[in-house]
């Protein structure tokens, strides 16, 4: 409606008007009003209609309805008539008289100082106990899948092609279809032996990981399509090392590379496809149908995690167990609160060009609470509605920016000035994101990526809790406790191989990915985060044995990993080790998103006002 005549020009607002029981109810929200107010004494009357409001003074409005409008006067007490008029919006219309109105708080996150320091003790009793890398279980797991358990440089070079299926393929697949024959022998009729099957055996024949799947996609229009034809095409632009040597790993690589291209750079990508084109057309066009194949292999292998992830596929003693389930069963064996809600992260294909994941920590409800605060009646309605996930995401579509090298000078420290957009868009982490997810790389062969995507739950699940954990201060601002990456590697490693376990003694093959990864690690240098991490959260595994106080102690290192030496039963148990701490360079800056008043309109924030604190009294330790 408009409501002509005020003191400052026509106002906005939405009139409500209900039937209920024969008697009419309604309401008016005007622009200049927070809330809307109850219309009293309405009149209605064929087709006039009459209504007092307490809405930018007293006014008694009366009106007629013609042609599908509502127009007439609101009288104010003394007299004055000015003019209004209404017409019908549709019902699930979304308007809002004055626009939701929010104010994200100021967030200082990260990391700060040079360096990362590791008390002597801890390190030495994870070193005398755990052998970097442990190679001998790693060696252990790979015969018992029946690969190779790959050595020396091999390990560096061929390992992470192994596990992304384009090197040694007939080895790593022969050992995936035997353990997937071997889980599928143990799942339980019924339907989730039908999705075991609709996912890894279609039509009768195994489909593995994302080459498998991509091909099978790109043949069902085109029955007789080979991988071989798409060879020309791929060596005309140099992407093949030459025709007559190249196999089916070598095209399958070259195409997995190509989607992975077309996934952040469409106009190169159409560049080469141009030349593909001019050079072989019938070979680009076996490229293009295998590349449209490689779209639907990457969603069938976010399926396919998902599926080993959530599905109750393990045979046990009790009923059948999902890897969800015994997460969560996990989690609250060490006393973690909500660990029976414990959310399945959602599994997003990233192509990163290696076998790789990692978590984008979502805002649980509790910390949406700290960092947003809803300022009006409509933000309330707004949020209401569309829930916090929404809002974060409308945060992300901001204009404003700072540039790459603003930076605010506070005591002592400089912190990199950014927004939710920029810092979710540039921190492997994202930030702020909307959902728990994990990112993984397509061609990372579902059963080795397995243990991978349960280490990304573990990061999730802990930091979950820590951001529960949220102490209050600052006043206005909120502050992220840095994670010190050792523990929190240290603790996924640990968990995932944990849990895990009992699976990797029936089917090898799932408990390698990550014996592997870290036999890999362990080459590059001897204080690898994933590496001596693993080795110290073992370590101290062994002499806390409660949960509960395992997983506090952990906490508490996440922040400062002195916590764990100071503990009366750790400094007992590792008496006999000492030694200087470990200092690993590791030069980091702290951000400072500021606190932030926009509104919000059609999904699309309007910054109102900027503020920063400036710290002072949130100094790093
Ligand atoms: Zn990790």
């Amino acid at each position: 409606m408009l409501l002509g005549g005020g003191a400052t020009g026509s106002l906005r607002g939405e009139l409500k008007l209900a039937g209920d029981g024969g008697r009419l109810r309604g309401t008016i929200w005007l622009q200049n009003s927070d809330v809307p107010v109850e219309l009293s004494s309405i009149r209605a009357d064929g087709t006039a209609l009459a209504f007092t409001a307490e809405a930018d003074g007293r006014l008694r409005f009366t009106g007629a309805l013609n042609g599908g409008a509502l127009r007439g006067v609101a009288a104010t007490d003394s007299g004055t008539a000015r003019p209004w008029s209404a017409a019908p919006l549709s019902p699930i219309a979304e308007y809002y008289p004055v626009l939701p109105r929010f104010t994200l708080r100021q967030v200082i996150a990260g990391r700060s100082g040079m360096e990362l320091r590791l008390p002597g003790p801890w390190v030495a009793a994870a070193r005398a106990e755990v052998p970097a890398g442990e190679p001998a279980a790693y060696a252990a797991l790979a015969r018992a899948a029946g690969v190779a358990a790959l050595e020396g440089e091999a390990l560096t070079s061929t390992s992470p092609l192994r596990a992304m299926g384009v090197a040694r393929r007939d080895e790593v697949t022969a050992a995936a279809r035997r353990t997937l024959l071997a889980m599928r022998a143990q799942v339980p009729p019924g339907s989730v032996l039908t999705e075991f099957d609709r996912i890894f055996r279609p039509r009768g024949s195994w489909i593995i990981d994302v080459h498998d799947a991509a091909l099978a996609a790109a043949r069902a229009g085109t029955p007789t399509l080979a991988l071989e034809q798409a060879a020309p095409a791929l060596a005309s632009i140099g992407w093949l090392p030459r025709e007559a040597e190249a196999g089916a790993e070598s095209v399958a690589l070259a195409l997995y590379r190509l989607h992975a291209l077309g996934a952040r750079d469409t106009t190169g990508m159409e560049t080469l496809r141009e030349q593909m084109r001019g050079a072989s057309p019938a070979s680009a066009r076996a490229v293009d149908l295998l590349l449209r194949g490689y779209d639907a292999g990457a969603e069938w292998h976010a399926g396919a995690l998902r599926f080993l992830l959530v599905a109750p596929w393990i045979r046990s003693d009790g009923a059948p167990a999902s890897i969800a389930g015994r997460m969560r069963a996990d989690w609250r064996g060490s006393g973690a609160p909500g660990a029976d809600s414990l959310e399945v992260p959602a599994i997003v294909s990233r192509p990163f060009g290696y076998p790789q994941a990692v978590p984008r920590y979502g805002v649980p409800p509790q910390l949406f609470a700290r960092i947003v605060t809803a300022d009006n009646w409509s933000a309330r309605e707004w949020l209401g509605r569309h829930g916090p996930p929404a809002l974060l995401e409308a945060l992300r579509r901001t204009p404003a920016d700072y540039g790459e090298a603003a930076s605010v000078e506070g005591d002592g420290e400089t912190f990199r000035l950014t927004t939710v957009r920029r810092q979710s868009g540039e921190a492997t982490n994202g930030f702020l994101e909307p959902h728990d997810a994990i990112l993984i790389d397509p061609a990372y062969m579902p059963l080795l990526a397995l243990g991978a995507v349960v280490h990304e739950w573990q990061h999730l699940a802990f930091e979950r809790l820590r951001r529960l954990d949220l102490r209050p201060g600052g006043g206005d601002v909120v502050t992220f406790p840095a994670t010190d990456p050792f523990v929190a590697e240290g603790l996924a490693e640990w968990r995932t191989e944990r849990l895990l376990a009992p699976l990797a003694a029936r089917f090898p093959l799932l408990g390698m990915g990550e014996a592997e990864k870290r036999a890999r690690l362990a080459r590059t240098r001897a204080d690898e985060q994933h590496v001596l991490g693993y080795a110290m959260v073992r370590a101290l595994a062994g002499i806390v044995p409660d949960e509960a106080r395992q997983l506090a102690l952990l906490l508490d290192a996440a922040e400062d990993p002195r916590a764990v030496t100071q503990a009366p039963e750790v400094r007992r148990a590792w008496a006999r080790f000492g030694g200087p701490e470990l200092v690993v360079s590791a030069p980091s800056r702290r951000v400072l998103i500021p606190e932030t008043t926009f509104t919000i309109e059609d999904g699309f924030p309007d910054i109102i006002g900027t503020r920063i604190v400036v710290p002072a009294a949130a100094r790093p330790r």
